[in-house]
């Protein structure tokens, strides 16, 4: 029996462990995941400041104000952002303040400077300003000494935001993933050049690259290799500072398929070879020491697919995302699909919100694991179970999305 999808990846999540941290300055933090809680540093706002341009004043003065009997207090003073006033506001007074200035003590709120008007060094107050009015108190926001970020939290942009915000110039986050990547194939070639017949442009390398990459690893690209067993270990060896090994093409059961061979001489423990899905079949997972490693099959919706499914939650995990899944989603399936066997099936659809906002999933025309047009319509994987062979247009079915 080969191994279900969801037990083989039981078997990578037993197995993987976030790796270690460092610390990092947060120009350069973007997506590692932290690897400790972050406590705040200072209050936030760090003293009251008022949310607008206006004039400080002592609220109690203006409980009578009326558009036709106006109270009228003098505005004594300016006080500017980055500023501070020490003396306390005075009865019968204001202060001019601006936005985010610090309020002068005395005052408990802030009228919106165009609610007063000035005439002669005083301010007309026409209706009463409730205590409090237009002014951010210290710590409303965060106080300091609370846990600002929680370990585990991947950093996005509106996180960097708080810590910078917070002072905070340096953060401890897991360190990267490391991703050895290598193809395998004797009828590969690059950049372009007029093939020879048998050969076939490589492309699963620029594709896996870019999908290590916006999976948050550091790709270290080892380039192609022909079916040969020997320059396949000699260039497995030299990859083997990765925390991940990918190795595309040459997994399968074919005479010149010699990575698996050449993984287990080198003392490959094999978590699982072969996996019950469609597309991406035959698919090897191992660990070398503290390495891991994988054989993906050469076809390119097969790569995309094995990838999507193992390895971008794996880097995901090993960068400290210790609850990362495969991302997936909900969406209504646009047109009826079936299959005939008790695979997982994966076939290539575009999703998009339908009229009514709801997401709608549209299986392209083609299907097929070498089928690289249909791969360029899509932007998901739509899941037909192991143990359904239809589904129907209407329904709402499970998808496998790229990373957004
Ligand atoms: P294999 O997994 O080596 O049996 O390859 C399966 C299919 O994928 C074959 O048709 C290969 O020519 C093709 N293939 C292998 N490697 C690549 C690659 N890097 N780019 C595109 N197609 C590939
Ligand atoms: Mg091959």
């Amino acid at each position: 029996m080969m191994i279900s999808v969801d037990e083989a990846w039981g078997l990578i999540c037993s197995a993987a462990q976030p790796l270690s941290s460092e610390r990092r300055s947060l120009d350069s933090a973007l997506g590692s995941v932290l690897a400790e809680d972050v406590i705040a540093p200072v209050d936030l706002p760090p003293f009251d400041n008022s949310a607008m341009d206006g004039y400080a004043l002592k609220a109690a003065e203006t409980q009578g104000a009326h558009a036709q009997r106006p109270v009228t207090v003098a505005v004594v003073g300016e006080v500017a952002a980055g500023s501070w006033q020490d003396a306390p506001v005075q009865p019968g007074t204001a202060v001019k303040i601006m936005t985010g200035a610090a309020v002068p003590p005395g005052a408990d709120a802030v009228l919106m400077l165009e609610a007063g008007r000035l005439r002669q060094g005083a301010v007309e107050i026409r209706e009463p300003v409730a205590p409090g009015t237009h002014i951010r108190r210290r710590g409303e926001d965060v106080r300091r000494g609370d846990v600002l970020l929680e370990m585990g939290t991947p950093l996005n942009v509106q996180r960097i935001g708080l810590l910078a915000g917070s002072g905070i110039a340096e953060v401890r986050v897991h360190r990267q993933v490391r991703v050895s990547l290598l193809a395998t194939g004797s009828e590969l070639v690059t950049d372009g050049r007029p093939l020879k017949p048998g050969q076939i442009y490589d492309s699963n390398r620029i594709v896996l690259r870019t999908l290590i990459e916006q999976a948050g690893g550091a790709c270290d690209d080892l380039g192609i290799v022909p079916d040969d067993p020997t320059m396949i270990r000699a260039q497995i060896q030299s990859g083997l500072r990765s925390d991940l090994f990918l190795i595309s093409g040459g997994v399968s059961v074919g005479a010149h398929d010699h990575v698996k061979q050449v993984l287990q001489a080198l003392g490959m423990e094999t978590l699982f070879w072969r996996v019950n899905m469609k597309p991406g079949k035959p698919l090897l997972c191992g660990r070398l020491g503290e390495h891991w490693v994988f054989g993906l099959p050469g076809n390119p919706i097969s790569c995309v697919v094995g990838f999507l499914v193992f390895i971008e939650p794996l880097i995901r995990r090993l960068k400290g995302e210790q609850d990362a899944q495969p991302r997936s989603t909900r969406a209504l399936l646009k047109k009826d699909v079936s299959k005939k066997d008790e695979r997982r099936h994966f076939m290539t659809a575009h999703i998009a919100p339908g009229t009514d906002g709801r997401l709608e999933a549209t299986p392209t025309e083609k299907q097929g694991s070498a089928m690289m047009q249909a791969l360029a319509q899509a932007n998901a994987f739509v899941i037909v179970p192991e143990d359904r062979t239809s589904l129907e247009a209407g329904e709402p079915v499970d998808v496998l999305r790229f990373h957004d």
